[in-house]
């Protein structure tokens, strides 16, 4: 028999009428002739109005007490709910986190999964009933309720969705029977919004729609800023490969497949942009650019769980390097406080923390494409937006622009790439040989007993999965120094070289003093000579002072896996592990795909090997 979650958001269970709504629509889905599992957020503004509740108590609430207010908000939703599918005829039963035994850590307020037990779940499967649980919640060591972190009800929905399909796999596994999986699981997520947009379409209301869209692209857009979908749950999705429908808890209208990769998405270079508000840049100028300095600061930061973006390291000079990451608001004072010790020690100097805004674009297609970062530049330089850092991934890239320029620069970004516009995977359907259209295959079989296999040596079911370590010996640096930090700079290096043909891999931009930025950027060895005579052109023009050089002899080494931003953990293991060896770090990239590391040629197979070791593939 075939199971489905089915998630409704706050505002989808926001009164009397919505939560009949949403039973009705669980209803059908097992008259269907499926077996249904609900999960519900707390309704409307409730968790809002809970913390403002808290607020004017205490400024800062204990995170465990803190905990158990937020826990109250979905208990309320599941009880309703389970009344309103029994008043119409049908038979539910609600649980909380607690009851259902979704086991977390400890870290209050931002647990993560450990295990759930699926054996209430199923039994109450089995006799027929509808179950419902309230998302974002669980249940620690101690027995004390936990809660996942804001949004995080999407996980949960994910992860019952992936603990049924991992138990009916292990189960099929036991009867000898690999190839009749018994049953395929799927997770509807039912939101005010009838899927996922090319953007936020409150932000951008030409945003358009997205039929179908891989895991790593929302799993980037939704860590980017896109709130439509917890990235977490996105984690989960791909781990355990659950599909996942975001859809109009409002209407019938088919919504937004989230799958694995298929293969005409690599002509989709950009698929969505997204923007952050929340964030802050911190700024470390004068570090001793030696092995282990970029260990022991990330090392002290995720040691207090504080997940670090776009983390910039330049190339150094004179032995002093600048480091610029970007951490939530609601973390900076600690941050701070940890870095404080730190610096000291080291002799760096923090620089004042800015306030931010971040504006990614993400697309498969960014891998193979040429021009991707220029165009994104001379958008925001056509709007007279200052670049203030950049950073790129595998399949995005990032810039911090003011506070201020962040709704400007989002509508910018979003036209020059014609994301309103249909197109193959968003309003348009290819041929039947596309296949994008069609609901995913639901893999059972071997593709199953596959993923349990290597989901059985993970000892917490959200625990990051690493997936492979690559060294690229084929890439060479350059790196402008000294750039006038001025709108528009960035994309007349860029034009320059996009417009021969050159495909720039990473690219960091860095403030490195007042008004001066340091730009530094990847590209194919054999492209090196000719990309650095483009870009003296340039910089000659714009400041003569300026200077670009060439280095051949990196290597960049990439980290891949699946939520490897919020899981504070990787790049102090990636950093520890190359601090250990004596090999020093000369540039930093990190996303939630990827995080990538350049270091000097002589040291590329070193660093391969030890972190295979450490991260053990
Ligand atoms: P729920 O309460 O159902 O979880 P959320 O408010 O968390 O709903 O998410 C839905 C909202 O996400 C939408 O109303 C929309 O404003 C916002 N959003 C942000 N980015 C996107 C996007 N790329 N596509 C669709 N919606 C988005
Ligand atoms: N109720 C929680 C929140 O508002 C969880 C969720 O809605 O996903 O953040
Ligand atoms: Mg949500």
């Amino acid at each position: 028999m075939s199971v489905v979650v089915q998630k409704f958001g706050g505002s989808s269970v926001a009164n009397a009428e919505r939560v009949k709504a949403a039973a009705r629509r669980a209803i059908r889905a097992k008259q269907a002739g499926k077996q249904v599992v609900v999960v519900v957020s707390a309704r409307g503004d409730t968790t809002d109005d809970l913390i403002e509740l808290a607020r004017e108590i205490s400024e800062h609430p204990p995170a465990r007490e803190m905990d158990m207010l937020l826990a109250t908000g979905e208990q309320i939703s599941i009880a309703l709910m389970a009344m309103a599918i029994n008043e119409l005829g049908e038979q539910a039963i609600s649980f909380t986190g607690v009851q259902i035994g979704i086991r977390t850590d400890s870290t209050h307020t931002k647990a993560r999964i450990r295990e759930i037990s699926t054996e209430r779940m199923r039994q109450a499967l089995d006799e027929g009933r509808i179950v419902i649980v309230a998302g974002f919640q669980g249940v620690d060591e101690k027995y004390d309720i936990t809660t996942l972190g804001r949004g995080g009800s999407d996980t949960t929905a994910v992860a019952l969705a992936a603990a049924l399909k991992l138990a009916s796999t292990k189960a099929t596994l036991f009867s000898g029977d690999a190839n009749n999986v018994r049953e395929t699981v799927e997770c509807e997520i039912y939101t005010d919004v009838d899927g996922i947009y090319s953007t936020d379409p409150r932000l951008v209301p030409e945003a358009r729609k997205i039929d179908s869209i891989s895991y790593d692209e929302m799993l980037e857009l939704a860590s980017m800023g896109a709130g439509v979908m917890h990235s977490r749950s996105i984690e989960f999705a791909k781990k355990y490969d659950v599909p996942i429908m975001v859809r109009s808890s409002f209407s019938d209208a088919e919504g937004t497949w989230i799958v694995p990769e298929a293969a005409w998405m690599k002509d989709v270079v950009v698929c969505g942009a997204a923007i952050a508000k929340d964030e802050v840049r911190i700024f470390l100028d004068s570090v001793p650019d030696q092995p282990g300095t970029s260990h022991r600061i990330f090392a002290a930061i995720a040691e207090k769980n504080i997940a670090v973006d776009m983390i910039a390291q330049s190339a150094g000079s004179g032995g002093k390097a600048a480091i610029g990451f970007t951490v939530l608001r609601n973390d900076l004072n600690l941050t701070l406080a940890t870095l404080k010790p730190l610096a000291d020690e080291l002799g760096a100097i923090i620089r004042p923390a800015e306030d931010v805004s971040k504006v990614s674009i993400v697309g498969t297609g960014m891998r193979t494409h040429t021009g991707v970062a220029e165009k994104m530049f001379a958008a925001l330089a056509a709007e007279a937006i200052n670049i203030r850092m950049i950073t790129t991934g595998d399949i995005k890239i990032s810039v911090l622009v003011d506070r201020n320029d962040g709704g400007k620069a989002l509508k910018a970004v979003h036209h020059a790439f014609g994301l309103q516009t249909p197109r193959l995977g968003a309003g348009v359907s290819g041929g039947s040989d596309t296949g994008f259209k069609d609901r995913p295959l639901l893999r059972g079989g071997d593709a199953a007993h596959d993923l349990a296999v290597a989901t059985q040596r993970l000892s917490g079911m959200e625990d990051i999965v690493i997936s492979g370590v690559q060294l690229n010996n084929d890439y060479g640096r350059i790196t402008v120094s000294d750039l006038p930090d001025v709108p528009g700079n960035c994309s007349k290096v860029f034009q320059a070289v996009a417009t021969s043909g050159i495909m720039v891999d990473t690219i960091v931009q860095n403030l490195t003093g007042p008004n001066r930025a340091e730009l530094s950027f990847t590209v194919p060895r054999s492209d090196l000579r000719r990309a650095l005579i483009r870009t003296q052109d340039v910089i000659r023009e714009i400041n003569p002072q300026g200077k670009a050089a060439g280095e051949s002899d990196i290597a960049v080494l990439y980290v891949y896996g699946v939520g490897m931003r919020t899981h504070t953990g990787v790049a102090r293991k990636m950093f520890g592990a190359l601090a250990e060896k004596g090999i020093n770090i000369t540039m930093i990239t990190t996303s939630e795909v990827c995080v990538s590391v350049v270091v000097e040629s002589a040291r590329g197979n070193d660093a391969l090997d030890c972190l295979k070791k450490a991260f053990s593939v």
